[in-house]
């Protein structure tokens, strides 16, 4: 039987256990904080942070909260440790690639790959490349708009409504291991015949699992793959992706929010559950459809919020 299983933060636990009290229990082991069932798929949490999910959509159920907790693929394994990186890695010329969007509830699934040659170095860390998460949004979309004029990059965006018709089969790590790889294969051909020294991935699942999401592939990068979480800290074409990644999925929100006729948050929380609330009421779920990732616990949040304001 398919089983996945996270390690979730206190405060994720309790929000796990809120909304699982809706769906039926079964006994739960010993020494479990709680269990319940939903769609076949039984689930436990246990007062160490582990939570396991069996049955056969276990992988889509543990999905819903990848983004929040630490995964790991088997109860047994530990987590990946990041690939140490050879000395000197950080002036390698090297394509890196980063995806933005996972945790949000609304907007696209955003994957970039982008090629930092050692003599655009200097010019890149001058434009003031950095870990994305250390920058303002204004500061990301500058920067990003110098790094497009320059850069080989590779963009792949997966809209919400083609997001919702995949993500029933395809677990959301498999998805973005098929975008990274593409992405990866598209830089490599856009730089052929000049070829890096190496590829690093910002690190999302263990290089084993990632090379088995990408195996029927047509084209499989795997010479010179590197995998390292918090690969922005590690080489500056990874946090050069990430802020194109960031910059298109921002870019992108903001036009599905003029299209929609409100503000869609980034994020998945209550200001998100408000507004899918809002477009629920305007045109069911075929129209929240097109801007949400509708596996989030959002979907059923804001289906109550829709109902009490009916
Ligand atoms: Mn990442």
């Amino acid at each position: 039987m398919a089983h996945a299983v996270l390690t979730a933060s206190p405060n994720l636990l309790k929000k796990m256990k809120e909304y699982y009290a809706s769906y039926s229990k079964p006994v739960p082991p010993a020494h479990s904080l709680f269990s319940a069932k939903k769609n076949g798929t039984t689930i436990t949490a246990y007062n160490s942070g582990k939570v396991v999910f069996q049955g056969n959509a276990a992988e889509q159920e543990a999905a819903l909260w990848s983004s929040e907790a630490t995964v790991s693929e088997k109860a047994k394994k530990k987590p990946a440790p990041s690939a140490s990186l050879p000395d000197g890695f950080a002036s390698w010329s090297v394509v890196g690639s980063d995806e933005v969007g996972t945790g949000s509830y609304f907007g696209p699934l955003t994957v970039v790959a982008a090629y930092v040659d050692r003599s655009q170095m200097e010019l890149v860390k001058e434009l003031g490349v950095q870990d994305s998460k250390n920058l303002t949004d204004k500061q990301i979309i500058a920067i990003a708009k110098d790094l497009l004029t320059f850069l080989p990059y590779s963009l792949l965006n997966v809209s919400p409504e083609k997001y919702n018709k995949i993500q029933p089969t395809m677990s959301q790590g498999k998805m973005k291991a098929v975008l990274h790889n593409q992405a990866i294969g598209n830089v490599l051909d856009k730089i052929s015949p000049h070829r890096p020294d190496a590829v690093l991935i910002d690190q999302f699942e263990l290089p084993q699992t990632y090379y088995k999401h990408i195996r029927s592939e047509k084209q499989q990068v795997k010479e010179n793959v590197y995998f390292a979480t918090k690969g922005e800290s590690h080489h500056l074409a990874v946090a050069a992706a990430s802020i194109l990644a960031r910059y298109a999925f921002l870019k992108e929100l903001e036009s599905m929010s003029k299209q929609a006729g409100l503000l869609l948050p980034s994020g998945a929380n209550a200001a998100s559950d408000v507004a899918a609330a809002k477009l629920l009421k305007k045109g069911g779920m075929s129209l929240l459809s097109k801007y949400a990732k509708l596996h989030f616990a959002n979907t059923d949040k804001a289906k109550k919020i829709a109902r009490i304001k009916a």
